[in-house]
């Protein structure tokens, strides 16, 4: 199949790919182009493989292929195809956060304020045990009722993943079933996650609006240099940094947190190019976690003669500081080392403000600038990349597109990293916006940019609880333009039972079942609010962005059927 598609809209990353195609490197896009066509059945969730009497398929066409050999039809498979990246999304949340429960508990870190930190942790441990948290209890009424009404608030790990992850081996649970427990799962997720960052606010301190330099440019010719790769634990990436300073050793990341008060973590690049920094030839050594951390980096870390030290051992490593010390005499000795490697460090550098939350915005202004019509809704951004778009394309048309008709942005984590290197979250870059939009935006502040990074859920909460007002009634919606990993699916799922409508590229794996996609929209419409969409016509970004457009400024009365 001939396969023509623009790579990527970021230049630093283009001058890599022709380096690549001259050396003969395999990039992401090339093994992409590889697997086309990819399997259809797997593409439309029509496939099983949870038993050794499989894997089976569900054929749309030919009726002794119709049912896997226990029973399973399409429905059920196209269900449980989003079960299980939701469960998976929502077990590398809880690992996030025990991950760092743990770190705090090991005495290793200061912690700043204790008696905070110790009260959440003991919320986190209630959420595990049984879902007894105040963190839900704190909720907005508007938001917790439907939970309440759907019996999907968390219950803990037991109740909750254990569970859920049973509805895959077997039983009569129909899709709307099987959608329930995925939302239960998004929502613990949520709750996890929602308290890690509580946690860390107490450990390292409050995040506020703070400058970070972005992209490839950012790599130091004259220093050692580490990136770390993933949703490593904050607390071993502040033992590195604090190491690494006394020793004028630069830390960057991808893919990670950037923002671990007082100390920033300068993103080098996005999900979609992440092999790309190792060929400046100025990378010394890699901290790799799991999420998020692509296998051919061990590859392209080789070919780059870059030290990779893996901190998810089969082994219980020492302890963080012992490890930090290791990242940094690893760096060192390569940096010693890697002196005859050719350094290409591209001119790519921008600067971003990071690290906006429902403090730091003055939240009732935006709700009075949407009641007053001023602005025409909101638009959350959120998700990494993937390789069938070009890389940043969608989010940046989408972005541009809904700043001219007054449509506030909001983004978070990847999406902020990808628009950040276009400058929209530079302030007093030039991007144009309708009236509506420059007027708030410069109304709340001195150092706000165009489009605003802060957390997602942080946001829809302070957003429903200034009036009490259910989130879907409001013109809000989410939109992962370029989505990949499964805790991207967990997060969308959660911001629709928040009853936040959510657009979500690329097709998940449930095309396959008009049933299932009727549940998505129609039956999580009625029960939360908010619909997820599966968009099923291939559209370019700008079309994307009118239907999204069209979506938050129509009345809440239409369909909702994008997929028809
Ligand atoms: S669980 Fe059922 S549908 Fe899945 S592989 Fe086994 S027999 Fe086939």
């Amino acid at each position: 199949m001939e396969f023509i598609q623009k790579k990527t809209a970021d230049r630093a990353v283009e001058h890599f790919l022709m380096k690549a195609v001259d050396q003969e490197i395999s990039t992401a896009w090339d093994r992409y182009e590889g697997q086309l066509p990819e399997c259809g059945f797997c593409e439309a969730g029509l496939s099983c493989r949870d038993c050794l009497q499989g894997p089976c398929i569900s054929h749309p066409f030919r009726n002794d292929t119709k049912i896997g050999v226990c029973g399973k039809d399409k429905d059920v498979m196209a269900a449980q195809s989003l079960l299980r990246l939701v469960l998976k999304g929502t077990m590398a949340q809880l690992d996030q956060v025990s991950d760092f429960v743990k770190a705090v508990a090991s005495g290793e870190i200061e912690i700043k304020d204790k008696d905070a930190a110790d009260r959440i942790v003991k919320d986190i441990n209630g959420l595990l045990d049984n879902g007894e948290t105040e963190a839900v209890k704190a909720l907005p009424k508007v938001i917790v009722e439907g939970w309440e009404k759907a019996g999907v608030l968390p219950q803990g790990v037991a109740r909750d993943i254990f569970k859920a992850t049973q509805k895959m081996e077997g039983g009569v649970s129909g899709g709307e079933e099987i959608l329930l427990w995925t939302v239960k799962c998004a929502l613990l997720g949520c709750a996890a996650d929602a308290l890690g960052r509580k946690l860390q606010g107490a450990v390292f301190g409050e995040i506020t609006p703070t400058d970070v330099a972005v992209n490839l440019g950012v790599i130091q010719k004259d220093q050692p240099n580490i990136l770390i790769y993933g949703p490593v634990s904050p607390a071993l990436k502040k033992l590195v940094i604090e190491k690494a300073k006394d020793n004028s050793i630069n830390v960057m990341g991808v893919c990670t947190d950037s923002l671990l008060p007082p100390y920033t973590i300068s993103p080098v690049s996005n999900y979609g190019s992440q092999d790309i920094p190792l060929m400046t030839g100025a990378v010394d050594l890699i901290v790799a976690g799991d999420q998020f951390v692509n296998p051919s980096l061990a590859g392209v870390a080789k070919d780059w003669k870059v030290k990779i030290v893996s901190v998810n051992g089969i082994k219980p490593s020492g302890s963080l500081s012992d490890l930090a010390d290791e990242v940094v005499k690893k760096a060192q000795e390569s940096f010693g080392l890697r002196t005859d490697v050719p350094k290409d460090i591209p001119d790519a550098k921008t600067s971003a403000v990071m690290g906006h939350s429902p403090q730091s915005l003055d939240i009732k202004k935006i709700v009075d600038a949407l009641n007053a019509g001023t602005i025409k809704g909101i638009a959350v951004f959120s998700g990494s990349n993937n390789v069938k778009f070009t890389q940043d394309n969608e989010f940046t048309a989408m972005a541009e597109a809904f700043l001219k008709k007054d449509i506030l942005c909001i983004s978070e984590g990847e999406a902020s990293v990808c628009l950040a290197k276009y400058g929209y979250l530079t302030p007093g870059e030039e991007k144009e916006c309708g009236q509506g939009v420059k007027g708030l935006l410069g109304s709340l502040g001195d150092n706000v940019p165009a489009v605003i990074d802060c957390n997602a859920v942080d946001f829809m909460v302070s957003l429903a609880g200034i009036e009490n007002k259910a989130l879907s009634e409001y013109p809000i919606a989410a939109c992962f333009a370029e989505a990949n990993r499964s805790a991207e699916v967990a997060k969308a799922m959660a911001f629709v039972s928040m009853g936040v409508s959510t657009y979500f590229w690329p097709c998940l794996p449930v095309t396959g079942s008009p049933k299932t996609m009727g549940v998505l929209t129609d039956f999580c419409g009625e029960t939360f609010g908010g619909r997820l969409h599966v968009v099923t016509a291939r559209i370019d970004a700008p079309a994307k962005a009118e239907l999204f457009i069209k979506a938050i400024t129509s009345p809440p009365s239409m369909s909702g059927k994008s997929w028809q």
